[in-house]
């Protein structure tokens, strides 16, 4: 017997004949003798229609009251259920965030989870009760819904299955696991069985968006077990069917690249004939710094006849206001010219296997250089290696690295 965390996203629990079929799967769980909890997300496309109520009312509107509406998609979805459940004779019941209650900090639209009361849901869960859970939402300080951020019901279930020491938290999404990499692009992508946590921390932020970054990230550190499976897919009688979240340690073989990440959220910038003193990336950061823009890849080329070159990217919907910035500080800091070029694309590989190979980073810049594609930017750290190159070229690359690395199914 397991005690089992299970998470529905809003894709299976789209309509009633969806979270009928997730009663199902969860009854499998009970009847085969499991400890089970239950985290829902909202019904697919409701928060989204929350959102909008509330920014059409007021683009400036209060994050509190934000959070009191977008948080309600969860608390029907969670009724739904154990009323679906209940349907099927099994004894279920739903609850809030607050109820549990989940605590936060104050962040409101962003919160964060501080800690979860698990007592009372052991307690319930040892009885026989399903405790059907709302995910996306706690209570804050100040005695008020909060919302954990876009996707982060994934979040809810993980430190759930923190709180009640589950053996296992099972996120049921529309996609049966982790892959290679979009399988969209290449069709020969292959799901893998095992991922590092710190891999599957790269691969989720690097738009692989099967699971809420904030999520693997308290994965790792509360060591909890997480298995990415489809909910729409039925495979009775294979016992791991999805992607499991491992500590690198429990995997053996460590493959040097385990997936091919893109994304194309970023864009790039160029500060040309900056005076090469001391200072001058405190000077041109400090101002993206004072502005909370999050800089990620970073170069700046030897200086000629006193000036240099400093190029970076930034979140592409960014773009606009950090042009302003920079211009608005061009006396200061003393440039000469400011090129931007929102059509790029971030290409990365990451392993594990990276840091005990040598290499890694020339097979990829030949596999490139073979599809004469121009490598813009590079940047690297333990377990991966990017390359910005022309957004167009996206497929290209992914596909040309994903054969170069051998990870064609
Ligand atoms: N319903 C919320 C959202 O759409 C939370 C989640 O689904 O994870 O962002
Ligand atoms: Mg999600």
């Amino acid at each position: 017997m397991a005690r089992i965390v299970m998470k529905f996203g809003g894709t299976s629990v789209a309509d009633l004949d969806r979270i009928r079929a997730v009663a199902g799967r969860v009854a499998r769980e009970v009847e085969a003798g499991h400890e089970v909890a239950v985290v829902v997300s909202a019904m697919a496309g409701e928060t989204n229609k929350l959102v909008k109520f509330c920014t059409d009312l007021s683009p400036l509107h209060d994050a509190r009251e934000y959070d009191a509406v977008v948080a309600t998609g969860e608390q029907v979805t969670t009724g739904l259920l154990a009323i679906a459940l209940q349907q099927r004779g099994i004894n279920a019941r739903s609850w809030q965030g607050w109820q549990i209650p989940i605590r936060t900090d104050g962040g409101h639209g962003k919160a964060r989870i501080d800690a979860i009361d698990s007592a009372l849901l052991i307690e319930r869960m040892r009885q026989g009760q399903i405790p059907v859970v709302a995910g996306f939402q706690g209570i804050g300080p100040d005695n008020r819904v909060t919302t954990l951020g876009r996707g982060g019901s994934d979040t809810s279930a993980v430190a759930l299955a923190a709180a009640v020491k589950a053996d296992r938290c099972d996120i049921y999404t529309d996609v049966d696991g982790v892959y290679t990499t979009d399988p969209r692009i290449v069709p020969r992508a292959r799901k893998l069985a095992t991922i590092a946590y710190e891999e599957m921390l790269e691969m989720a932020s690097l738009g692989a968006k099967v699971l809420q970054t904030r999520s693997v990230e308290l994965a790792m550190k509360a060591r909890v077990r997480v298995q990415v499976l489809s909910s729409f897919e039925d495979r009775p009688g294979s016992d791991l069917p999805g992607t499991l979240l491992v500590d690198e340690d429990e995997i053996v073989e460590k493959p040097v690249v385990s997936g091919i990440a893109y994304s194309r959220d970023e864009a790039k910038i160029t500060v040309r004939r900056v005076p090469d003193r001391p200072g001058i990336a405190a000077s041109v950061f400090g101002v993206l710094a004072a502005s909370n823009v999050n800089v990620d890849m970073i170069v700046q080329n030897v200086s000629e006849d006193g000036d240099t070159d400093i190029t970076f990217t930034i979140p592409r919907l960014e773009l606009r206001r950090v042009r302003q910035l920079l211009e608005d500080a061009q006396g200061r800091i003393g440039y000469g010219l400011l090129l931007t070029d929102p059509e790029v694309a971030k290409i990365s590989v990451v392993g594990i296997g990276m840091t005990s190979h040598s290499g890694v980073a020339q097979t990829m810049f030949k596999a490139l250089a073979e599809r004469s594609i121009n490598i813009q930017v590079i940047s690297t750290s333990e377990i991966k290696i990017s390359v910005l190159v022309a957004e167009d070229y996206t497929e290209l690359a992914v596909r040309a690295l994903h054969t170069a690395y051998g990870l064609d199914g």
